[in-house]
């Protein structure tokens, strides 16, 4: 397919550290572009025969497209299987004696083909010479992306509230996160430009910033997605600044069904991948006409996180850049991983079955969203607390109004946090204290939330939760009943 109609990406190498510019990568990886040559014997690279690996077929039972459930598949599930030397044997294009040999850095090329045809199907990047390399999880990707761009004494952009095992990867590495006030959609463009805008760089003791680090959709931990208006709006902001984008978005697909209040019909499925994919908010690798966007997406939240396969999508040089990192660091995903999920998603489900079960995963999170903000009706106290419904990702987020505790002033808001918590976990139920996610830990806050996760406990643990959390609150605020 011809992208020449199509603007090149921007450069990015004047924002790049010195260690990734000079890195050359692995030279003996260099070497297996011989391996193409027609009748050569390698007694190059010191791969191991394939003769010596103890596995002769790998079997792995799935859902069938349409079927996805857990009983479903128990009952009438698939089973694929692998063998050692089906490439050979012209049965399939990946097997046992390729994926659990060594690879490349950018991952197989079989699975990665899937990956970019994916990609282009939901995202049509709008410049020329975007390419995907894998990732073995975005929070390694993060690690890495990080250290190819920031120097020591950098500061950073992201939500005032953000993930914490990002500060946590950027702070040991010298950089400090500088938190962008947000609404019920995330990010604020004006208060953003007024910070770039207004940026000193000896009061910040940072010069000013290149990067923009934020979760669009389903944000963690606040669970607010951006509109496209807003990411449009974020976008300009961007360019105006020169501001390089790391979309991380493990929760693209956990976009649910709009909602609709307590005893209002649901809205039904998409009736086509067509309406579906044109449900989702567009990501800003979709408008990104600039090349200045590196997306992370990751398997983990839609096939299962112990896969470790994940992907990211950005201008060439910034791949090319990337996967000569990986070749010395990571090298390929597990071969193992990489090979189970090419049979589930390139041969058994494809493209078509891929976007049912990312349907299907749509619909059960939606059940999920929705009884968690049933029992937050139910149960919790709306003197003192209150939410927005999440739209997307797993994450509920519940202000608490401190001011009405009857310690404040004089106990501060982490000591009235540190209180509830405890209380809860007392009651009996755990929840996520807010000011485990500040972007700037040294910044003044007035404001105190909780997460809560629907993810992870089935629906009535959900609702007795909640229940728990409401006694804990009410008795810590001395509310009655
Ligand atoms: N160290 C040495 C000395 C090696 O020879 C090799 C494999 N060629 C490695 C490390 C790489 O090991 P691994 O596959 O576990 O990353
Ligand atoms: N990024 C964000 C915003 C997350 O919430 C998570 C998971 O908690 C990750 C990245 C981790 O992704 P992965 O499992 O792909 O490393």
């Amino acid at each position: 397919k011809s992208h020449d109609h199509k603007p090149k990406a921007k450069r990015w190498n004047h924002v790049m550290t010195q260690e990734a510019t000079i890195r050359k990568g692995n030279s003996l990886k260099e070497a297996a572009k011989f391996l193409g040559r027609p009748g050569i014997i390698s007694l190059g690279g010191g791969l191991p025969s394939s003769e010596y690996f103890p596995f002769e077929e790998l079997s792995i039972k799935v859902p069938k497209i349409g079927h996805f459930s857990e009983a479903e598949t128990r009952e009438f599930g698939v089973v694929i299987t692998a063998g050692k030397h089906d490439l050979a044997e012209n049965k399939s294009n990946f097997d046992i004696a390729t994926a659990f040999n060594y690879g490349q850095g950018s991952g197989s090329a079989q699975l990665l083909r899937f990956m970019t045809e994916h990609t282009e199907m939901v995202h049509d990047p709008p410049y020329q010479d975007w390419k995907c390399t894998m990732t073995v999880g975005s929070t390694s990707a993060t690690d890495m992306i990080l250290r190819m761009f920031m120097r020591p004494g950098d500061m950073i952009l992201s939500e005032e509230y953000t993930f914490s095992a990002f500060v946590e990867t950027a702070r040991p590495m010298g950089v400090r996160v500088c938190g962008v006030p947000i609404d019920a959609e995330g990010l604020l463009p004006e208060e953003m430009d007024k910070i770039l805008t207004t940026w000193d760089h000896v009061a910040r003791g940072a010069r000013k910033p290149h990067f923009l680090y934020t979760v669009p959709t389903g944000q963690n931990p606040t669970g607010a997605t951006q509109s496209a208006e807003r990411r449009r709006a974020l976008y300009k902001v961007c360019q105006k600044h020169d501001i390089y984008i790391m979309e991380d978005e493990p929760y693209y697909f956990l976009q649910m069904q709009p909602y609709t209040g307590p005893n209002a019909p649901d809205v039904p499925p998409p009736s086509s991948h067509v309406e579906f994919i044109k449900s989702l908010v567009p990501s800003y690798l979709s408008m990104d006409t600039e090349g200045r966007v590196i997306r992370f997406d990751s398997f983990s939240k839609v096939i299962a996180p112990g896969s470790r396969v994940g992907w990211i999508t950005a201008p060439e040089e910034v791949v090319e850049r990337y996967s000569k990192h990986a070749d010395v660091s990571t090298q390929n995903p597990a071969g193992m991983s990489q090979l189970i999920l090419f049979k589930l998603l390139d041969e058994h489900w494809g493209h078509a079955g891929y976007l049912d079960w990312l349907i299907h995963i749509r619909m059960e999170y939606t059940k999920r969203r929705d009884i968690i903000l049933s029992a937050c009706a139910k149960y919790l106290p709306t003197e003192v607390m209150s939410w927005k419904p999440p739209m997307a990702g797993m994450f509920h987020w519940m202000n608490v109004d401190f001011r009405k505790h009857p310690d404040y002033p004089g106990k501060s808001i982490e000591m009235i946090e540190e209180s509830i918590f405890m209380r809860v976990i007392d009651h009996g139920a755990l929840v996520m204290r807010g000011s485990w996610f500040y972007a700037d830990a040294e910044e003044e806050h007035d404001t105190l939330f909780f997460r809560a996760t629907y993810a992870a406990a089935p629906g009535e643990k959900i609702d007795e939760g909640i229940r728990r959390l409401g006694e804990a609150v009410r008795e810590e605020f001395g509310l009655g009943e």
